[in-house]
């Protein structure tokens, strides 16, 4: 007997409707039909092979490398009624798990990959009903993925002994080649791919350069409210520092980064894991593995390395699809040391150079004066995205300043001084200073030496940072500067260069106004009883809040007061388990408030 998936959806996890491809991902696996995903972190890739695995007879294997969060999992599906086991090295108890798969009494089963890959493993899903496997965090399987794990290589030979079985696999990040390595590594028809939308609607994008980066970060912070939150930052050290500034502030925050020892690291990831409010300033050392779907912000202090690692490190915030923010703090000394590390690094010139065009191409994303996620979205293949109406660019046209003159002299006089000196030249020929350099190549001769004196030598450094993030111009390997594709239009008047007027003069203490992310709390006397009312049973269940019940669902009670039953059911995210479990609870709660 197959079960209705949508009433899967409702019952038990208290959903109204699927979200994007879900419905039809959940379809075509209940119906026999295999399907490699690729989705957007917190889009809702677990619900694509949760509800067929309920809907379907037999259990279904899920093999998945993140082990720390596998007990988590499968006492969040326990608290809704689904009976699911962990099987891997920290688990325990392994016979009971196989005793109740062998008698049918399990939903699903969680497998880390190296006992998906063992005989032993083999044997006992051979003895089925198996209703699907699913295979999570897929790009593992790939060498083109960033996590290439020998063992994902072995998972087709074990999809393979159950003919007829649906097979699922699952990733938030795979380029083309990951894609069809996916397919081909697994066995799935490349016909069978689904690559959903990559929009996080709910994630409002905000940078601002960096001034008094400390003052920045902890202005920003507390504008937040008592949210959880992650602050990336470039080295150990720099989590060190920022934690210590947050600390200062009264704000608690802790720190993660492969410098501290195994135990701190993990009692750090636990503690940030069950927060309610609090903030882990980390490296990206503290990535995959991070499953909490309430993190309400993302900082960075500083760029990463590119669009893809940004908007992959951003994705974390708002996975629940609440309102969430994310920050970027950057300065042009930031890209100099990026580019810098690039050029100093080990790769081979080939991968520099594609490196410095990534790192290029997100510097001009901080500096951009339109809508952020309009490139974010063409960056990911999206056609002609409209302008998101959820960004700093968006909600707050920045005022400009035309430069175009300005930016027509610096050009020049690249050109004149024979593109083949770095900013810092240009600047004192531009702003005529007769420094044993410019003298030495004659260039106080020049026409235009003095044509620049107007501004300032960080002003015309700035500039000349602009031009090159919009490709007017090109750095040599040994930093010198010469003209790039988009400088001609510039040259003959076609196209007009404007900076932000914050940034081109800068008022040094300026503050950061961080808006607060908007909780829309009907009653938040009763929110805050009912948040108080999910600690304690989080506490005692040991599960963090948000398994226990979502601040959205929290917010839609405080909002509709349900005070039965039937009206409970209507709330988001209660289904029949939880309904039983916690419903007298809650209807005490409104009852009282
Ligand atoms: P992913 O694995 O893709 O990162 P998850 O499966 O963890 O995302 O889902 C992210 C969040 O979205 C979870 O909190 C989940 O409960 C919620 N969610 C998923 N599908 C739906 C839906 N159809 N309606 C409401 N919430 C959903
Ligand atoms: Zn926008």
């Amino acid at each position: 007997m197959i079960r209705d998936p949508a009433d899967v959806l409702s019952s038990v996890f208290g959903f109204a409707g699927f979200r994007g491809v879900q419905g039809q991902v959940i379809a075509d696996v209940v119906a026999g039909r295999d399907v490699a995903l690729v989705m957007p972190t917190g889009a809702g890739k677990s619900l694509c092979y949760q509800i067929p695995a309920l809907c379907r007879p037999g259990c279904g294997i899920v093999v998945s490398p993140l082990i720390a969060l596998m007990a988590d999992q499968v006492r969040a599906l326990g608290l809704a009624g689904v009976r699911a086991a962990a099987l891997n090295s920290q688990s325990g108890d392994s016979g009971e798990t196989v005793r109740a798969f062998r008698s049918g009494e399990l939903d699903l089963l969680y497998v880390a990959p190296e006992r998906a890959a063992m005989e032993g493993f083999r044997q006992l899903v051979a003895q089925g009903p198996v209703s699907l496997v699913a295979i999570d965090e897929a790009h593992c399987v790939s060498q083109w993925g960033h996590d290439f794990r020998p063992d994902y290589r072995r998972l087709k030979a074990l999809a393979d002994l159950l003919p007829g079985v649906p097979r699922i696999a699952l990733t938030a990040t795979a380029d083309a080649a990951t894609r069809a390595d996916i397919c081909e590594q697994l066995g799935i028809a490349p016909e069978r791919l689904v690559v959903a939308g990559f929009d996080r609607p709910n994630i409002r994008y905000q940078a601002e350069a960096k001034r008094r980066p400390a003052e920045q970060l902890v202005a920003f912070v507390k504008a937040q409210g008592a949210v959880p939150g992650i602050v990336y930052c470039q080295t150990r050290k720099g989590a060190e520092l920022a934690a210590e500034q947050l600390q200062a502030a009264s704000v608690e925050a802790r720190v993660y980064h492969a410098g501290l020892a195994a135990e701190e690291r993990a009692a750090n990831q636990k503690w940030f894991q069950r927060a309610e409010a609090g903030v882990m300033c980390a490296t990206v050392a503290f990535g995959m593995g991070i499953d909490k779907p309430d993190i309400r912000f993302v900082v960075h202090m500083g760029l990463p390395k590119s669009i893809e690692a940004y908007y992959q490190e951003t994705g974390r915030a708002g996975r629940d699809g609440a309102a969430s923010v994310a920050m970027l703090f950057w300065g042009p000394q930031d890209v100099t040391l990026a580019r810098q590390r690039i050029t100093d690094g080990e790769a081979d010139e080939q991968r520099k150079a594609h490196e410095l065009a990534q790192l290029a191409k997100l510097a001009a994303w901080a500096e951009t004066l339109g809508c952020r996620r309009v490139p974010l979205l063409v960056h990911f293949g999206e056609v002609d995205p409209a302008p998101c109406g959820n960004c700093d660019n968006c909600l707050e046209a920045p005022a400009t300043l035309d430069v175009t003159e300005a930016a027509r002299k610096l050009l020049s006089a690249v050109y004149r001084t024979g593109q083949m000196f770095g900013m810092a030249h240009v600047a004192q020929v531009l702003r005529g200073a007769a420094d044993d350099k410019v003298l030495r190549f004659g260039h106080d001769r020049l026409s235009l030496f003095g044509i620049g004196a107007d501004l300032t030598e960080t002003q015309w450094v700035k500039l000349g940072r602009l031009l090159e993030a919009g490709g007017a111009l090109e750095r040599e390997a040994h930093g010198g500067l010469k003209l790039g594709p988009a400088a001609r239009a510039i040259l003959k008047g076609e196209v007009p260069v404007r900076v932000r007027a914050a940034d081109w003069a800068p008022t040094p203490r300026r503050r950061t106004r961080g808006p607060a992310v908007d909780l829309g709390v009907a009653d938040e006397g009763l929110f805050e009883r009912l948040r108080a009312w999910r600690r304690k049973r989080a506490e005692a269940e040991d599960v963090p809040a948000f398994v226990v019940l979502h601040d959205s669902a929290l917010k839609a009670i405080a909002a509709m007061r349900p005070t039965s039953r039937t009206a409970l059911a209507g709330v988001p995210g209660i289904g029949a388990a939880k309904l039983e479990r916690f419903g007298d609870d809650l209807i005490a709660l409104v009852a009282d408030g």
